[in-house]
């Protein structure tokens, strides 16, 4: 039986129209292969050495003289911080330049490091390397807003399997995150509360979409899912920025999401997937509206995209199966 699912955040209705022909197993024809080698030498990343690039960021966190972790800038950047911000009309359009960055954090030395295969620590750092770079960035008050994702295996163009994310810093704020803003502010001045803060709470009282829980976060597949097996990772408690959480809350952080996707490959395989870190403008104070959060797409056989240029989505897999799914899995 198919349904109309509103998603409370962006207000959009999403069909959920389960197919029994959808099993586990099928799906896991779509997945990357495990056996790669530690060291790829047609991979940029693993030939990495320095030369001719500007290293952002480097993390020797085991201490063995070498690097663990570096943020670069990306080889061909379309945003520069160097490019002065002009803006101009130009009739009913708007330009601005190309100011901003666009970065590249080499998540692990290793080729073949796939995130469900980290220890704990490599993981804490990742967000750490994203947190040192939202407090080094946002002192420059001509960026608006810092979007962290990773693209993993998911088209022939963006082969590189090497663990990295991106960063793409920009004078404006992405559309979406834009449309979330607007939502969860609209929510918020006639309800009073933090419409995130009300899914963590109703998500823990009813259980039925819960994957896991921790001391400060929860993981969920979302009501009204938009694509197969989507999860988000909230705190439980409210903060609209990921730059102002505490010490504990990235370990906390860390140990969820790699349980997150130890499960996820238990349940799939080793799928291709999208993770997008949503978080609030950086030139903002704390907002109580918004409350930062990690989204997370495994790109299946059956992924549901738009059906129409109207922006309508079609999910074959009910959200409850998915994270009933994912919570019983055993690694
Ligand atoms: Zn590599
Ligand atoms: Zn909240
Ligand atoms: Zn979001």
């Amino acid at each position: 039986m198919s349904e109309y699912r509103k998603d409370p955040v962006l207000n959009q209705w999403v069909i959920i129209a389960p197919e029994k022909t959808i099993s586990y197993p099928a799906i896991k024809e779509q997945a990357i292969p495990e056996n790669l080698p530690e060291f790829d030498e047609n991979c940029p990343f693993c030939k990495f050495n320095g030369e001719d690039t500007k290293i952002l960021l480097k993390y020797d966190f085991r201490n063995n003289g070498k690097w663990d972790l570096l943020v670069i800038p990306a080889p061909n950047p379309f945003l520069r911080v160097e490019t002065e911000l002009q803006k101009e009309g130009e009739g009913i359009f708007d330009l601005m330049s190309g100011t901003g960055a666009n970065e590249i954090i080499i998540e692990s030395p290793k080729h073949n490091e796939f995130t469900y295969k980290m220890d704990l620590n490599r993981v804490e750092q990742i967000f750490w390397a994203y947190h040192d770079r939202i407090v080094d960035l946002k002192n420059d008050k001509r960026l608006e807003y810092l979007l962290f994702f990773k693209e993993f295996g998911i088209t022939p163009e963006n082969k590189i399997i090497h663990p990295h994310s991106k960063m793409i810093a920009t004078t404006f704020i992405p559309a979406h995150i834009e449309l979330e803003l607007l939502s969860a502010e609209d929510y918020f001045s006639y309800k009073d509360r933090c419409v995130f803060c009300d899914i963590v709470k109703q998500e823990r009282k009813e259980g039925i979409r819960v994957i896991s829980q921790n001391e400060d976060f929860i993981s969920i597949c979302p009501y009204a899912s938009r694509f197969p097996f989507e999860i988000w990772i909230l705190p439980q408690k409210h903060i609209s920025h990921f730059e102002m959480s505490s010490k504990i809350m990235f370990y906390h952080l860390a140990e969820i999401y790699l349980d997150t996707f130890k499960r996820l490959n238990k349940v799939l395989g080793n799928v291709p997937y999208h993770t997008v870190l949503h978080t609030s403008p950086v030139q903002e104070e704390s907002l109580e509206f918004y409350h930062w959060h990690i989204e997370i797409y495994p790109i299946l056989n059956c992924y549901s995209a738009p059906q129409s240029g109207g922006g309508i989505f079609v999910n074959p897999v009910k959200p409850e199966d998915a994270a009933k799914a994912l919570r019983e899995a055993t690694f």
